[in-house]
C-alpha cells in the first residue's frame, strides 16, 4: 500500500521544524492567503472540501465552524494534543517534526472561527514535542492570534470528548464535563467559548488552504476525502506512522503491505484497528475491510461499536493471549478512570481484578460469567459521564465474543499459552519519522 502523504507532506525535509526553512519550502502561505480571505470564504472551502475531524469522531470541520460564527464566532481555539489512548502518537509525531504546519493550521482556525487566542494542551509526558513547539512558537514571534502551550499532568482518561482539555485549560482536575454533549459551543473561563480540534485535523489546513481545497480532489472516499495518519503498532515488522488514501485499501494492506506483516513469520491472529475500543476484533480472515470510515457503522453518531476509530491500528499475532489482551485492556482503563463516576472507577478495576485472576489460573467459570455480565452493564453509556467506561467495556467484550474458546479455556487452569512475547507498548517501538 503507498503511502500519500499531505498532512505530512515535507516532513523529510532537513530542519522543516525552523521557520525559515519551512517558510522557504512554501510555509506560511495558506495562513497569508487565510488572511486574504473572509472567514465566511475560509469555510465555505474547508466545508467544499470535506475535511472531517482525524480524532475518530470524522465530523465535518466546516458545520462546527459554521456553528462557531451562528453564535457570534469562538473566542478560543484549542489543540487536543494530549493524546492518552495507548498506541496514539501521530500528533506527537506532527508537532515533532512539523510544528509550523500544526501552529499555521491553528491560526487558519482562529481566524475562521474569530478567535484571538489559541491554546494547545499537550501531555506533560511529551517533552520533545513540547520543546520543539515552544520553539516553533518563538520562532514566529509576535503574531496577531497567540499561541499558549499548556502541559498536562497524566494518566488521563481516554475517550473523553472535547471537554477534559477545557477543564484542565481553566485549572480544573482532569475530569471530563457532564455537559460535553449539551447544544452549543463548549465554554471556557466561565464567559468565553471554544473549538477545539486534534492537531493532525488542524495540520491539514495549510494545505487545504494554499490549494483552495483542491489537494483533497479526487483523494479518499467520497464520505471521507484526504488521507488518514494510521499508528501501527504491535508485533508488526515496521511499526510507525503511514499516511495513506482513505478507501484506497484494507486494513490487510496497512498492516500486512505497509507494516510488513507479523514479525518471526508468526500469523496474525487478530487487529484491534480502532485501538483499545475497537470492535469488533478483527482476526486474520476479517482483515480485507476498507479503510473507509463512511463504510463502517455510523461513526459520524460518535458510536463506539463498530467505529473505524481515529487512526490506531494495534497488532498480536499467534504469540498473543486473548485474555491477556483483556488484562491489559481493563488495567489501561482502570489506571486511568478519572473516578468521577462509580460503574466506571469500581467496574474497570474489578474487571481488571477478575482478568488477572483467569490469566493467572485462579479465575473460574463464575468469574468468567461474571466479566461477561459486567461488561454488558458498563457498555451502556447511560452509567457513565464520558466514553472512557463504555470504550473499555466494548473492548473487552469484542475480545470475548472473537476468542470465546480462549477465555473458556482458562477456567481452573490459566494461560494455555506460552508467551515468549507480549504486545509491545506503543512507546517502545521505534516509529518512522
Ligand atoms: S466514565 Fe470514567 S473516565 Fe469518564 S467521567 Fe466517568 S469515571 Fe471519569
Amino acid at each position: 500500500m503507498k503511502e500519500h502523504r499531505i498532512l505530512f507532506d515535507g516532513i523529510d525535509t532537513p530542519d522543516v521544524d525552523r521557520w525559515p526553512v519551512y517558510q522557504s519550502h512554501g510555509g506560511g502561505e495558506g495562513l497569508r492567503r487565510a488572511q486574504s480571505l473572509s472567514p465566511q470564504t475560509i469555510i465555505d472551502e474547508v466545508g467544499s472540501a470535506g475535511l472531517r475531524g482525524r480524532g475518530g469522531a470524522w465530523r465535518l470541520v466546516d458545520v462546527r465552524w459554521r456553528q462557531a460564527r451562528a453564535e457570534g464566532g469562538a473566542q478560543y481555539v484549542v489543540v487536543d494534543l494530549l493524546e492518552s489512548e495507548p498506541g496514539r502518537f501521530r500528533d506527537r509525531k506532527l508537532a515533532e517534526r512539523h510544528p509550523h504546519r500544526l501552529l499555521e493550521g491553528a491560526r487558519i482556525a482562529a481566524h475562521a472561527v474569530g478567535a484571538s487566542c489559541v491554546y494547545v494542551c499537550i501531555a506533560a509526558a511529551a517533552t520533545r514535542a513540547r520543546q520543539v513547539l515552544g520553539q516553533a512558537i518563538e520562532e514566529t514571534g509576535d503574531q496577531a492570534i497567540p499561541i499558549h502551550l499548556h502541559p498536562v499532568q497524566g494518566p488521563l482518561p481516554l475517550a473523553t470528548g472535547d471537554s477534559l482539555a477545557l477543564e484542565v485549560l481553566q485549572g480544573g482536575r482532569a475530569e471530563p464535563r457532564a455537559t460535553d454533549d449539551v447544544p452549543g459551543l463548549p465554554r471556557l473561563f466561565s464567559t468565553g467559548t471554544a473549538v477545539v480540534h486534534t492537531a493532525s485535523t488542524l495540520g491539514y489546513l495549510p494545505s487545504l488552504l494554499t490549494t483552495a481545497g483542491e489537494i483533497f480532489s479526487g483523494v479518499g472516499s467520497s464520505w471521507a476525502p484526504g488521507t488518514q495518519a494510521f499508528c501501527v503498532s504491535g508485533l508488526v515488522r515496521r511499526p510507525g506512522l503511514y499516511e495513506v488514501e482513505l478507501g484506497a485499501g484494507t486494513v490487510r494492506d496497512l498492516v500486512e503491505g505497509a507494516a510488513g506483516g507479523a514479525r518471526h513469520d508468526q500469523a496474525i491472529k487478530f487487529v484491534l484497528h480502532a485501538g483499545y475500543g475497537s470492535t469488533p476484533v478483527l482476526r486474520d480472515t476479517m482483515l480485507d475491510r476498507e479503510l473507509d470510515p463512511g463504510g463502517w457503522a455510523d461513526p459520524a453518531a460518535g458510536e463506539i461499536s463498530g467505529a473505524f476509530g481515529g487512526g490506531v491500528v494495534l497488532v498480536a499475532d499467534d504469540s498473543v493471549c486473548a485474555v491477556d489482551t483483556a488484562r491489559r485492556l481493563a488495567h489501561t482503563f482502570a489506571d486511568t478512570a478519572c473516578g468521577k463516576c462509580l460503574p466506571c472507577r469500581e467496574g474497570t478495576a474489578w474487571l481488571q481484578s477478575a482478568l488477572e485472576g483467569l490469566e493467572q489460573g485462579t479465575g473460574t467459570a463464575r468469574d468468567l460469567e461474571w466479566v461477561t455480565r459486567r461488561c454488558a452493564h458498563l457498555s451502556s453509556s447511560d452509567l457513565s459521564l464520558c466514553g472512557h467506561g463504555p470504550m473499555a467495556a466494548r473492548g473487552i467484550q469484542a475480545l470475548l465474543e472473537a476468542f470465546p474458546d480462549e477465555f473458556a479455556s482458562h477456567v481452573d487452569g490459566g494461560c494455555p499459552i506460552s508467551k515468549d512475547l507480549s504486545m509491545k507498548v506503543p512507546d517502545s517501538v521505534h516509529v518512522r519519522y
